[in-house]
């Protein structure tokens, strides 16, 4: 498995406004590095723990986005230099992230997680929430936070089909929010199936094994 030929290749691929986020997950800060000096500055990780203890050790102009779900007692741990929230997936989160935000006279960007996988039953606001939500914040509810966005997961599958479908569904939902303010981020596609998700209009691809390689959780 060779870093460097998998992230160019990954690079070649993308449409100019697509942005990469490099899911490090799981891999050690030396193959972060790694790929930091070949140009990359956005990265997931999906455990607060992980990210601290990565945090310290890598560049600061690196821009973290936590993509796992998120429990409301973790926020503080992360809310000093978090650059996005991609996993908010309840009102009590958002609220949180909001109160801590504003305690590091930050304003994190985040993204509501949707669900949209009609198969996995994953982390994330079912559409009518998601639409109460960014009421509220349009309204002013949530003063310290910026959403940029929209977050969501296809079922793990190989029925293109439902892949397409279940991404249309985000696309949509992106397109409806849009008519009331300008979001720059809809986040969809991974390793299997980013190639899918430029097709349905995203903008920003997570992904993961196919720069890293495969992730071993037996370590
Ligand atoms: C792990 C993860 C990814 C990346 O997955 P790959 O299949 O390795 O590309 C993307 N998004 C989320 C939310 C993840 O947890």
């Amino acid at each position: 498995m060779d870093i460097k030929v998998n992230y160019n290749a990954i690079v070649q691929q993308l449409p100019a406004d697509v942005q990469l986020v490099a899911v490090s997950k799981t891999h050690p800060v030396q193959a972060v590095q790694e790929v930091y000096d070949l140009g990359q500055k956005v990265f997931g990780e999906n455990k607060v723990q992980e990210l601290m203890e990565k945090y310290p050790l890598l560049p600061k102009d690196i821009q973290w986005h936590l993509i796992g779900h998120l429990q409301t007692n973790k926020v503080k741990y992360i809310a000093s230099f978090i650059d996005t929230i991609q996993s908010v997936d309840s009102e009590k989160l958002l609220s949180e992230i909001n109160k801590e935000s504003g305690k590091h006279n930050r304003k994190i960007k985040v993204l509501l997680q949707v669900k949209i996988a009609e198969e996995d039953s994953k982390f994330g606001l079912d559409i009518p929430e998601a639409r109460i939500l960014f009421e509220k914040y349009l309204k002013g509810e949530f003063p310290n936070v910026e959403i940029t966005g929209l977050m969501g997961m296809a079922t793990f599958t190989d029925n293109e089909q439902q892949i397409r479908r279940e991404f249309l569904t985000l696309k949509t939902l992106f397109d409806e929010f849009c008519q009331s303010k300008t979001l720059e981020t809809l986040s969809m596609g991974m390793s299997d199936d980013f190639p899918v998700a430029i097709e349905c209009g995203t903008n920003s691809i997570r992904v993961g094994s196919a720069i890293f390689g495969r992730r071993d959780y037996s370590k």
